[in-house]
């Protein structure tokens, strides 16, 4: 097919949230679109795993939230239902050696505090910060030492609510500036970490994936093509010649949806993307965290008036929800582990691992939790065409320095992802927010070519 050298409108490369929106808004346009896919399926980042006994666990993004208006009308729009995270019960915080049914007081200081400096970062441009070099320089870890307020242990987990909770690493390895960028992005503290009202308040019935399969079924039959890797994309006589695993397409535009930190690695461009462009995209990196859904018979914490949440300040696990999903025959409760203690995990075989997560755990949940059935877990950082979760961010110094070359087209050639996105950033709603600005970007240039 492709051997034939065919020619399109638009390319669009990578069919997670943000190519697959990208697509529908170019279709709507009335501008012909192929979605090229590397893998044997849609969604990217959204992937739900069904087990023998019919129980589905999502072993990507699971959860959306309020202000995530795209979404919740995407699922409406194509009939997929939402529903919200069971309540049955109080989350445990552990905080050193303390099992609390509600934040201590000193975190929700330090948590204030770092909402009320979020709110001085405009999202549109972070790096015009009047502090933006300082707060740059500044890991959270560093900004948690230097706080009066707060003992050693909720600071730390605040640093893991804020660092791992968010973007998947320790706080020593967060730029302030990136991650206030980031809570900015989701509206605020609040919102990024809570249930009720917040990011993780509802599910979707069949998984996010659902609605990505529903996206793509919506699409004109044959624009997406599954197992077709990009490898390059060359600009010959203003024409974009786009070559994959089965050959070539031409096209007036291209949009690069695939994970901004995999775009070095896996596309060669001919011209060189602009050094600007190179410098901002080698700097991202991709997150390292792990999540795990551990299912049981049935999910037995709610027995003891839990509702699954927990977050600690200290030991493997970060934080945990309960993934029971409506269909679930049994219980299902997702364990997430960030940052270093990801790494160190990563050194052990899987059943150790998982051995790990769950003895982490043994003093929240008590010794059921050792009974899990299965164990699901998908190491996105060892996924090629992900390479890591939930999403890539800057390190120390990147965000005011190169952070404003990351977004801009490079003439034909767009990028679309959720790192790309000003509002939710990091989210599918974010991916879904790129991938139509983007649609509009090249729609624009056309209408402009036309003139
Ligand atoms: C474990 C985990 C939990 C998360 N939890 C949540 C959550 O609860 N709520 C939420 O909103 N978000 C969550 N997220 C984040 C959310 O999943 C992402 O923000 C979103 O899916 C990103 O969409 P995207 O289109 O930008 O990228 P992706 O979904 O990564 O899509 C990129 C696509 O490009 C393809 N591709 C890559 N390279 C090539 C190539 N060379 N050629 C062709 N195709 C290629 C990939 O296969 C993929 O399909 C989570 C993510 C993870 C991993």
């Amino acid at each position: 097919m492709n051997a034939r050298n065919e020619k399109v409108d638009t390319v669009v490369i990578g069919a997670g949230f943000a190519g697959l929106a990208a697509a529908r808004a170019l279709a709507d346009d009335g501008i012909g679109v192929v979605v090229l896919e590397a893998r044997d399926r849609v969604g990217g980042r959204a992937h739900t795993v069904h087990l023998d006994d019919g129980t589905s666990v999502d072993v990507g993004g699971q959860w959306i939230g309020p202000t995530q208006d795209a979404m919740y009308a995407l699922a409406a729009e194509h009939g997929v239902e939402t529903y919200p995270l069971p309540a049955h019960g109080a989350p445990v915080y552990r905080v050193g050696d303390a099992l609390l049914h509600e934040l201590p007081a000193g975190a929700i200081r330090l948590l204030d505090e770092f909402d009320a400096l979020a709110a001085t970062v405009d999202t549109h441009a972070p790096w015009d910060h009047p502090q933006a070099t300082a707060l740059d320089a500044l890991t959270l870890q560093a900004w948690l030492d230097t706080r009066d307020t707060g003992t050693p242990d909720e600071k730390a987990l605040v640093g893991r609510l804020l660092a791992g909770g968010l973007k998947t690493v320790s706080a020593g390895e967060a730029s302030v500036l990136d991650l206030a960028f980031y809570v900015a992005s989701g509206h605020g503290v609040g919102t990024l970490l809570d249930a009720e009202g917040g990011a993780q308040q509802d599910r979707i019935v069949g998984g996010p994936h659902a609605v990505a399969e529903a996206i793509a079924r919506s699409l004109p039959a044959g624009s997406v093509r599954l197992n077709e890797p990009v490898h390059a994309v060359e600009l010959v006589d203003d024409v974009v010649v786009v070559h994959t695993s089965a050959g070539t397409l031409r096209a007036d535009h291209v949009i690069v949806a695939i994970p901004a930190a995999t775009v070095p690695s896996a596309i060669r461009f001919t011209p060189d993307l602009p050094l600007s462009k190179r410098l901002a995209l080698g700097r991202l990196h991709g997150g390292i965290g792990i999540k795990t859904n551990l299912v049981y018979d049935r999910p037995f914490w709610r027995d003891a008036g839990l509702s699954g949440q927990s977050n600690h300040s200290a030991g493997v696990v970060t934080e945990t929800a309960d993934g029971t999903t409506p269909d679930a025959v049994g219980g299902v409760l997702t364990a997430f582990v960030y940052g270093d203690e990801a790494i160190a995990l990563r050194r052990l075989s899987p059943d150790a691992a998982v051995d790990a997560i769950v003895e982490s755990l043994a003093d929240v949940f008590g010794p059921q939790v050792r009974e899990h059935r299965d164990a699901v877990t998908l190491d996105w950082a060892d996924e090629r065409w992900t390479g890591g979760c939930f999403s890539a961010g800057f390190g120390a110094g990147g965000l005011s320095r190169v952070g404003e070359d990351l977004r801009p087209a490079a003439g034909r050639i767009h990028f679309a992802g959720t790192e790309y996105a000003h509002t939710w950033n990091g989210y599918f709603e974010g991916a879904v927010g790129s991938g139509r600005e983007a649609a509009a970007a090249v729609a624009a240039d056309r209408r402009a070519a036309a003139a």
